[in-house]
């Protein structure tokens, strides 16, 4: 045979290979060929590290055949494709949710112990997938999960860190941050794909020239240029044999960039620049709710939009050559937040300058494709560029970015004519000493919709924040209540409750999660009740082990389960919790202890290394829980711990052993809380503001299964003109017997004054939080709590109740919105092999 003939045999054979198996033999053998042939171990290697890359290899041979079918299915349907751009997907840890959404969960388990393994072994040595800070990340996270598990065409793009979020320890009470190095030893779950590499542009400047039909074409020149080259990371949905991608992005320098330096003998400065190039996705920016500002982070923003952009439009070219009449049917840009809204400026530059259309048409396909999500009303997270770095880092998106806003306050003109105090308001560019391009507002401009995450936070946004633009356009904005996905956060990581969950309703609550209000009825039962105890128990089990691991303190399992786990920021009001702990201690040494409840207290999330307050309120935690902990007093009664390192894989034992939820944010503040749906899909109960997603999780569970406080958002506001904290600590005496333990330094003997700049927020009547406002409302809810908690069959009665009230909660509901609203996507099942 010739050659030829040859590669057709060979091509013909890759769309028919057998499928491979999925049974427990078949992962065995498959497993032993890895570990011995692959990787090269044998019997004498001693790191559990080969065995848990033996697993990850087995099982992505498992999903590489249904991600092929995946994309000959898209392909074939030639349908509408919907892309999540976001700068952080905080995925955690892959093994489990693979195995379990592969519908191999046992066949693993069985697979590794007929090894002589334990999968929880395993499990443990994969590093979390940290490339992200918080709710905002772990949200993108969800939703990927759940459009695979809709089998909806969704890719995600990101950026490929070299190191995630940093590590947390905590040295003498205070956080120490370290490298989250993630890659050190691979990642055996992601694909390299140098061939889809793509080139993004930096600096230089623009120049005109005519082409031969006499148009007028800009030219971005003198650029230095960085290679974008994508590594593909599977996402399978809940077997259906859909895998979808998450393409994340590494920046490498180009081989010419040092040419000249090269040749001139400079070899040092020549890997200097390299290292400029790739320093952009070397580091996730660890600010949570706050911009950092630096003119890297631009970088990055820019790095994404502009990689992923260009592969759409590489894609889309290949398929339809040059005819854009269909674009902007078949492709949606969900922004996540402002960070990746250079995709407007610079999807208008790819058309124009690379595509040859003309303005009018550019932006009618930019504006019909792109759509903005909201996070926050926090204005210090309201992302804004100097004009002058915006115009040396990306010269010709500024220009297009003038002339956006050019057209758009024309048309505020016309509708507001004489307005200019309006224009200068709506302004994408903010005038003043310092210009600064504000990027919400480019978002808003150039997207057909704009969401919130909770229908109180969409409230706000068109009430507040976007009222000018919420005037102009009504039609643009909706609500999308955030949920979180039902796979990893009750089905894998609390077997136990899914077990007994599926004994009650069957199997299909996994991918239908409102079947959970079958199991309503069960809460009168008071053998289901005694199962649901016993799983809670055991939960709570593991989780005191964490805690006596990672703190050295001892949960005793009758003690309540009272958890805030979070990153650590004011408007969440960590202050307000440690205040209630100092009030039960304060308590306990006046012999209140009548009636008491057993109360453990677990505090735990990262603060920003640049946010002051944050890191000094961890150093408060820590040094009350070291005070309360030695102090007999609170033996059996009371126990605070601070636990360091917060992570998805740690909210995985957190959430199944918790019994009560802390949601107690300034009302108006967080925008939806996606922690809370996760304690109460697993069981937990809420105490909370009317605030973010609280709101709709009160509303599913009723009033009497809720343990309700604090100020309305309105009433927050209405109160600001005249907050005086000085009269309400005076006014209470448990407030003012807190305060004054704090001021006499009772928790800082040694350290002297170190919590003063804390204790003057709460005092002052500008405290934007208000902590002192609703301390006494909370103290009320928390001696609700313990009372509660003593009546066991009731306490379960409502935790059986909050599970089954958490079905709204699924990221399953909250895609299928985005869907019916915003993308309009068509479900495409995957295809056996034939491209
Ligand atoms: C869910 C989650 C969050 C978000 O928690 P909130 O309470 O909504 O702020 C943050 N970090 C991790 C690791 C999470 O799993």
């Amino acid at each position: 045979m010739d050659v030829k003939t040859l590669r057709k045999t060979f091509e013909a054979s890759l769309t028919d290979l057998p499928p491979v198996g999925m049974d427990v033999y078949s992962l065995v053998e498959d497993f032993r060929r890895y570990y011995s042939h692959t990787l090269g171990r044998d019997r004498h290697c001693q790191s559990a590290h080969y065995a848990y890359e033996a697993l990850v290899l087995s099982l992505r041979d498992r999903l590489m055949e249904r991600w092929k079918n995946t994309r000959y299915g898209y392909e074939a349907a030639d349908a509408g494709h919907a892309y999540y751009l976001s700068l952080e997907f905080l995925m955690g840890r892959a093994l489990g949710n693979a195995a379990l959404n592969l519908g191999l969960d046992e066949e693993t388990e069985l697979a590794v112990s007929c090894l002589g393994m334990e999968l929880e072994d395993l499990v443990e040595n994969e590093q979390d997938a940290g490339l992200g800070n918080g709710g905002l990340g772990r949200l993108a996270a969800c939703f990927l999960d759940s459009c695979a598990t809709l089998q909806l065409p969704v890719t995600g793009y990101g950026l490929r860190y070299e190191y995630g979020m940093f590590r947390q320890e905590i040295v003498a009470g205070e956080q120490v941050e370290g490298p989250d190095h993630w890659l050190r030893e691979g990642n055996a779950w992601e694909l390299e794909r140098h061939e889809y590499t793509q080139r993004v542009r930096f600096e230089g400047h623009t120049e005109w020239r005519r082409n031969n039909v006499g148009r007028k074409h800009a030219h971005w020149v003198d650029s230095h240029d960085v290679l974008a080259v994508p590594y593909d990371v599977p996402v399978p949905g809940y077997q259906n044999g859909t895998v979808n991608t998450l393409r994340l992005w590494k920046a490498c320098a180009t081989d010419e960039f040092d040419l000249g330096e090269f040749n001139a003998g400079l070899y040092p400065e020549s890997v200097s620049a390299k290292n400029t190039a790739e320093q952009i996705t070397l580091v996730l920016y660890p600010n949570d709710a706050s911009e950092s500002g630096k003119e890297l982070r631009l970088r990055q923003q820019y790095f994404l939009a502009s990689a992923s952009l260009q592969d759409v439009v590489a894609r889309w070219v290949g398929k339809h050559g040059g005819d854009f009449s269909d674009f902007a049917d078949k492709n949606r840009f969900q922004l996540n937040d402002t960070h990746p809204s250079c995709a407007v400026p610079e999807l208008m530059r790819l058309l124009m300058d690379e595509q040859g259309l003309e303005w009018d048409d550019a932006w009618r396909i930019t504006s019909a494709t792109m759509a903005y999500t909201n996070h926050t009303l926090l204005p210090e997270a309201l992302e804004r560029w100097p004009v002058p770095i915006f115009a040396r880092l990306l010269p010709r998106l500024l220009e297009i970015v003038f002339e956006i806003n050019a057209r758009f306050l024309a048309e505020v003109a016309r509708r507001w004519p004489g307005d200019t105090e309006r224009q200068r308001r709506l302004s994408i560019i903010e005038e003043g000493p310092q210009p600064q391009v504000r990027m919400a507002y480019l978002a808003i401009v150039g997207s057909f919709s704009v969401n919130g995450v909770a229908s109180l936070h969409s409230r706000l946004l068109t009430e507040g924040l976007f009222n000018d633009f919420f005037v102009l356009w009504p039609h643009k904005f909706n609500n999308k209540t955030n949920g979180v996905t039902p796979r990893r956060w009750l089905a894998w990581c609390n077997p136990g409750l899914s077990g007994l969950i599926t004994t009650i309703v069957g199997p299909d609550w996994v991918a239908d999660l409102s079947l959970l209000a079958g199991l309503a009825p069960q809460a009168s039962d008071a053998d289901f009740r005694g199962h649901w105890r016993e799983v809670k128990l055991q939960n709570k089990r593991r989780l005191a082990q964490l805690v006596k691991a990672d703190c050295g303190v001892v949960f005793n399992l009758e003690a309540i389960f009272d958890v805030q786990v979070k990153r650590i920021h004011e408007y969440k009001r960590q202050l307000l919790n440690l205040l209630h702990v100092i009030h039960l201690y304060d308590r306990l040494k006046r012999g209140d202890t009548e009636n008491w409840t057993p109360r453990c207290v677990l505090i735990g999330g990262k603060a920003a290394p640049g946010y002051f307050l944050a890191k000094r309120i961890i150093k408060l935690i820590n040094n009350v829980a070291a005070v309360i902990n030695a102090d007999p007093v609170t033996d059996g009664r009371l126990r605070l711990a601070f636990l360091p390192n917060y992570r998805v894989s740690a909210m995985e034992i957190i959430a199944p052993g918790a019994d009560l939820s802390e949601q107690i944010s300034t009302a108006g503040k967080e925008a939806s809380g996606t922690g809370n749906m996760k304690f109460m899909m697993n069981g937990a109960l809420t105490i909370g503001t009317l605030d973010g997603a609280n709101v709709e999780i009160l509303e599913e569970v009723g009033e009497e299964n809720f343990f309700l406080f604090g100020l309305t958002a309105d009433k927050v506001e209405g109160l600001r003109s005249h907050y005086d904290p000085a009269a309400i600590i005076a006014a209470d005496t448990d407030l003012n017997r807190v305060m004054q333990l704090l001021e006499c330094g009772y928790f800082n003997q040694f350290e002297f004054g170190i919590f003063d700049p804390i204790l003057q927020t709460i005092r002052s009547p500008n405290d934007p939080w208000m902590t002192a406002a609703d301390f006494r409302s909370y103290v009320e809810a928390q001696q609700r709590v313990a009372e509660a908690y003593k009546d066991e069959e009731h306490w379960t009665k409502m935790s059986i109740l909050n599970t089954a009230a958490s079905g709204r909660f699924s990221s399953d509901r909250t895609i299928a919105e985005y869907n019916r609203d915003i993308w309009k996507l068509e479900p495409i099942p995957p295809q056996n092999g034939t491209l």
